[in-house]
């Protein structure tokens, strides 16, 4: 049972719940950190009245289990958190916002190439690793440092802000110098450290779902961030890995509607990700938008045959600025804009 306190309740209102349940003889846990305060009570609890607990003006709310609690507190009638991105564009209003660029950043020529590419087209921020998570230890690991500045350069050319991932606990502060938007991806889902790191900074987060996670913990990796006090985190729906192997992934498009009715947190979808194939970037996309999605991130390269990583899943300028266009009419049809 988790015991959730009002957020302006102060350590003394802490000591006495903890104080009330000694006396009763339950064992608990004041969970450390966090702006909301926790407390988790263990064992058998047949001697507690609950309706005391509850009655305490400190006292927000009790839960049987251990969350979500702000990831998951929205009402029939509450709107989607809209999280400003730096440049003045938002992601959770009904603009639908579009994230594009390559899956990482090679050159300043690229960079920049493909940055202009992308405004032209419509996206409100430009995507692309610095830091790579690769499969292979052998791989392309990512410009670091040097690829970060590369980044800032094409937000000073095009006005775009800048999504990119951030791998390290210790490199959370390096790579929010740069970023306008942490992207936290597939693989460091379940890494709670670098979610609390992420979330004890002021950027926004972006958070992807673990390839194998479920709803719910793709829900409480967004708590472990929220938390520390950084309410902005924009979840990402990317594709699990599943029995199928003509696409890279199997992307759950069910998450997005799912989401909007647990949810005030804005839900993108990554189509390029999501199925590893760039013939079926396009549809995906489309069908994001038509089930509700605030935004998405598409991997779009200038020479796709030539990526140095994800090639097979890469659009050119041209299908990237083709897609935005066709995006259009399924935004209407959802009473959004792009
Ligand atoms: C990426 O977006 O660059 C990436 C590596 O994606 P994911 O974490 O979803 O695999
Ligand atoms: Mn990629």
């Amino acid at each position: 049972m988790i015991v959730v306190l009002n957020p302006n309740s102060s350590a003394e209102h802490v000591d006495n719940i903890v104080g009330l349940l000694n006396r009763n003889g339950v064992d608990n846990f004041v969970v450390p950190g966090g702006r909301q305060k926790t407390v988790e009570v263990f064992g058998d609890i047949n001697g507690l009245d609950r309706s005391v607990l509850e009655s305490l003006p400190m006292v927000e709310r009790i839960l049987d289990r251990g969350g979500p609690i702000l990831a998951v507190d929205r009402r029939p009638d509450d709107a989607t958190f809209d999280i400003p991105l730096g440049n003045g564009a938002t992601i959770g209003g009904k603009k639908i916002a579009i994230i594009a660029g390559p899956c990482s950043v090679e050159s300043l020529n690229q960079i920049l190439d493909i940055a202009m590419a992308v405004k032209e087209a419509g996206a409100v921020a430009l995507r692309g690793g610095a830091f790579k998570p690769r499969t292979s230890p052998y791989a392309f690991q990512g410009h670091g440092e040097l690829g970060l500045e590369m980044l800032a350069r094409a937000r000073e050319e095009t006005g775009l802000a800048i999504v990119t991932e951030v791998m390290r606990c210790d490199h959370v502060e390096l790579v929010a110098k740069y970023a306008d938007v942490l992207q936290i991806g597939s693989r460091n889902m379940h890494n709670t450290q670098l979610l609390a790191a992420a979330g004890e900074q002021d950027k926004p987060v972006l958070l992807k779902r673990g390839w194998g996670a479920t709803l719910d913990e793709f829900l409480l990796a967004a708590e472990y961030v929220m938390l520390q006090g950084n309410r902005n985190v924009i979840l990402c729906e990317r594709g699990i890995r599943s029995h199928e192997t003509y696409v890279r992934n199997t992307l759950a498009l069910a998450v997005v509607p799912e989401v909007k009715r647990l949810s005030r947190l804005p839900v993108i979808v990554d189509p390029s990700h999501g199925t590893g194939r760039s013939h079926l970037v396009v549809p995906m996309s489309n069908a994001s938008v038509a089930c509700g999605a605030d935004g998405l991130i598409i991997e779009v390269h200038n020479h796709p045959k030539a990526a140095w990583t994800d090639a097979d899943q890469a659009l050119d300028c041209d299908q990237f600025t083709a897609l935005a266009r066709g995006l259009e009419a399924f935004a209407g049809a959802c009473s959004r804009t792009l």
